[in-house]
């Protein structure tokens, strides 16, 4: 079975997320339990909770089917202590909100070295931090997404992915997210069929689909290896759909979360409808 759906607006309570999925035709949805721009959040209230899951519900999502994201403020690689200190207590918030709300996975950006620690400096404090957050809550997976490779954020190779996983202690609740975006960004190609046969081939290889746990569907305005994260509407970018086909006709990406985090909402409901097309 495939999910198709998009980062919809939690505005006036996360309740209101699977209202807005299933208003343009979505199966499965991302969202933002807490304002993303901001440190500190109001704890979510009991009504909020009990509203969120009886929606889910009865609209007929499941925990598979929804992909919350954390913070874009959080830095769990930061290279100075009281910044670490202030992004794993944030972290471990958004952890214990998606708990609350009955979710299994949490998807986040690794982090960035701020050019004053290597790479796998970087990569180890990363794992740390996602150990300490699994120690203090039950049930929600860490789902590491891969980047772009921006400035200077870890995460845009396979590698990098494989390298936390394999530093996280309990293996049952680490996973990753790919945003097809991103990984054209970081050098991945993705535009023709017989390129995605060989990027997911080396996913499979570095990584192992086991792990993985969502996607984010964006085409890009970038080219190839720009390292610039700039997402596009489906087939208006340098991706192109075949991509999107791709994914949407290979069974390794059934039963995740597909989630379009496109620039022009107004186009989601068409976008998710040629997705589900693609699939059947
Ligand atoms: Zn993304
Ligand atoms: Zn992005």
């Amino acid at each position: 079975m495939k999910y198709f759906g998009a980062h919809v607006s939690a505005a006036g309570g996360v309740e209101n997320a699977p209202v807005n999925a299933k208003n343009i035709g979505a199966g499965a949805f991302a969202l933002f339990t807490k304002n993303q721009r901001q440190w500190v959040a109001a704890p979510l209230s009991a009504t909020s909770i009990e509203a969120f899951k009886q929606r889910c519900a009865e609209l007929g999502f499941s925990a598979k089917q929804i992909l919350p994201h954390d913070s874009y403020l959080i830095n769990l690689g930061h290279p100075e202590r009281a910044a670490l200190e202030k992004s794993r207590a944030a972290f471990l918030d958004e952890m214990s909100r998606c708990e609350q709300l009955g979710l299994d996975r949490l998807n986040f950006h690794p982090g960035s070295h701020l050019g004053q620690i290597p790479i796998e400096k970087c990569l180890d404090i990363v794992a740390e931090s996602i150990n300490m957050a699994l120690d203090k809550t039950h049930g929600v997976t860490a789902v590491i997404e891969n980047t772009a490779g921006q400035g200077s954020n870890v995460g845009f190779a396979f590698e990098h992915l494989a390298y936390i996983i394999d530093r996280v202690e309990d293996k049952s609740r680490v996973g990753y997210c790919i945003d097809t975006c991103h990984a054209f960004a970081a050098g991945y190609d993705l535009s023709t069929a017989t390129a995605c046969e060989e990027t997911f081939t080396a996913l499979e290889r570095i990584v192992g689909f086991r792990y993985l746990r969502g996607m984010h569907l964006n085409d890009t305005m970038k080219p190839l290896a720009s390292h610039v994260d700039r997402h596009q509407s489906l087939g208006e970018g340098a991706l192109g759909i075949e991509v999107f086909k791709y994914i949407a006709a290979d069974p390794r990406f059934d039963d995740l979360p597909l989630i379009l985090e496109t620039p022009n909402e107004e186009r989601w409901p068409e976008e998710i409808k040629t997705l589900y097309g693609f699939a059947s």
